[in-house]
C-alpha cells in the first residue's frame, strides 16, 4: 500500500479546503490557534512512518489524553475501575451533567468529561507523583522525552473550567471522587494541556493497534484490554459524533478540542490528524474528512 501517496492526495485536498470550522474559544488559551493549520502522520505495523503538511507542529492534545490516562489506570488498577465508570456512549457533548445526576454519580463512560476525571481520581490515588508519573507514561508510549505540559493551556483551562468544577462536584456529592476537587481537577486539566505532533500522537498510539504492545517491544496492556479501549474509542471517541465517525471512517479513535484526531486499524496502522477548525459536534472538521478519504482510498477498515 502506498501510504504517502495517499496522504500527498488527501493533503492537497484538505489544505486547499476553505470550509475549516471554527476553532475551540471556551478555553481562552486555545482561541489563538491558526486555522489554516493541517498535518497528518501514519505509522504502519512495520513502524515505516509517512507524512504530510504540518505533521511535526504540536498542539494540545486535551480530549485524547483520556484514552492514555484510561490506558494507565487499567494497566495500574485492571477491572476494578468499572465499578465507578460505565462503558455506554451518552449521545452528549464531552461535558454534559445531567446524565450524570440521572445515574447517580456514574460517568457514562471514561472518555466523557465526568469520567475522565474519575479515572484522574484514581491515578491520583495510585500514582506517587501523579502529573510527573503520567507524563513520563505518555513519553514511555511515545520514546520521546521532549512531550511536555503547556502550563499557559493548563492554567487558562483551570481558569476557565466552570462545568468541569462542577462535574467534579457533582462526583465528590456521589461518593466516587476520592480525593479532593481541586487536585483531581489540577491533574485533568494538566493531562488535557499535553501537547504533541501529529507524528508523536500516532506513534503513542501504536500500542492499541499491536495488541497492547508499543514500538519500542514492551508490553503494557493485554489484549482484553486493548480491546475494551478500542471498543470504548469506537462508541465513545466522537462526543455525540461517534456513530458519524463510524459511518464515515470506520476505524476506532479519539479526537480533542485542540483539533486533534488519533484513529487506527488494528494490526495495520495508527494515524493522527490535525487541523484546529472544529465542527458543530466538537471533531475537527478537516480531520474527519482526511480520515474518510483515508480509509475510502485504502479501502481498508474495521468493518
Ligand atoms: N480539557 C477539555 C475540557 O475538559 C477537554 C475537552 C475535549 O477535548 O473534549 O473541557
Amino acid at each position: 500500500m502506498d501510504y504517502q501517496k495517499i496522504l500527498n492526495t488527501i493533503f492537497l485536498t484538505c489544505s486547499s479546503s476553505k470550509d475549516r470550522g471554527e476553532v475551540a474559544s471556551y478555553i481562552p488559551e486555545l482561541a489563538n490557534i491558526e486555522r489554516s493549520k493541517f498535518g497528518i502522520h501514519l505509522i504502519d505495523s512495520g513502524k515505516n512512518n509517512y507524512q504530510a503538511g504540518d505533521a511535526e507542529h504540536k498542539f494540545s492534545i486535551q480530549s485524547i489524553s483520556k484514552v492514555l490516562s484510561l490506558a494507565h489506570a487499567i494497566g495500574l488498577v485492571g477491572k476494578t475501575i468499572w465499578k465507578r465508570l460505565n462503558v455506554e456512549p451518552s449521545g452528549d457533548p464531552f461535558n454534559h451533567l445531567s446524565l450524570l445526576e440521572m445515574e447517580n454519580g456514574i460517568p457514562r463512560n471514561p472518555l466523557i468529561n465526568a469520567g475522565a476525571i474519575v479515572i484522574a481520581d484514581i491515578l491520583v490515588s495510585n500514582l506517587e507523583n501523579p502529573k510527573a508519573d503520567f507524563l513520563n507514561y505518555v513519553r514511555k508510549l511515545a520514546n520521546d522525552t521532549s512531550i511536555d505540559f503547556n502550563l499557559d493551556v493548563a492554567n487558562s483551562e483551570k481558569k476557565s473550567g466552570f462545568r468541569n468544577y462542577a462535574a467534579a462536584n457533582l462526583l465528590k456529592s456521589y461518593g466516587n471522587l476520592k480525593n479532593d476537587v481541586e487536585t483531581v481537577l489540577d491533574f485533568y486539566f494538566h493531562q488535557c494541556a499535553i501537547e504533541m505532533s501529529c507524528s508523536q500522537l500516532a506513534k503513542t498510539f501504536f500500542l492499541f493497534m499491536n495488541h497492547g504492545t508499543c514500538q519500542q517491544g514492551r508490553t503494557y496492556l493485554n489484549l482484553s484490554q486493548v480491546k475494551r479501549i478500542n471498543a470504548l474509542m469506537l462508541t465513545c471517541g466522537f462526543y455525540d459524533e461517534a456513530g458519524e465517525f463510524a459511518f464515515e471512517v470506520g476505524l476506532p479513535g479519539k479526537s480533542g478540542v485542540g483539533g486533534g484526531i488519533v484513529a487506527l486499524l488494528p494490526n495495520r496502522y495508527c494515524v493522527a490528524t490535525w487541523s484546529p477548525g472544529l465542527n458543530i459536534k466538537g471533531n475537527s472538521k478537516l480531520g474527519m474528512k482526511a480520515l474518510e478519504k483515508l480509509t475510502t482510498a485504502t479501502k481498508q477498515s474495521i468493518f
